[in-house]
C-alpha cells in the first residue's frame, strides 16, 4: 500500500492514465508508482525506461500475469 503524511502535496486527479493497464518490460508512459493488477505490490518507473519484467515477481496462476496500473503520478 502507497502512504503519504501530507495531504497538501497530493492532489486528485480523474486523468484516464490512471485507468489504463500497460504490459511489463514497455516503456513508461508517465513517471511515477504503478501497482500490478494481479497483486498489488507497487513498483517506481520512470518515464522511457521499461516498466519491469514480468518476472519482476511471481504470482500464483490465479492471479494471471503482471499488469501495471499507475496509482501516482509525479
Ligand atoms: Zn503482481
Amino acid at each position: 500500500m502507497i502512504s503519504y503524511k501530507y495531504s497538501q502535496y497530493l492532489s486528485k486527479s480523474n486523468d484516464k492514465m490512471f485507468d489504463e493497464l500497460y504490459e511489463p518490460g514497455q516503456s513508461t508512459p508517465h513517471s511515477g508508482i504503478y501497482r500490478c493488477e494481479g497483486c498489488g505490490k507497487e513498483a517506481t518507473s520512470v518515464l522511457t525506461h521499461p516498466l519491469p519484467p514480468q518476472n519482476h515477481h511471481v504470482h500464483t496462476p490465479s492471479q494471471g500475469q503482471i499488469r501495471w496500473r499507475l496509482a501516482v503520478w509525479g
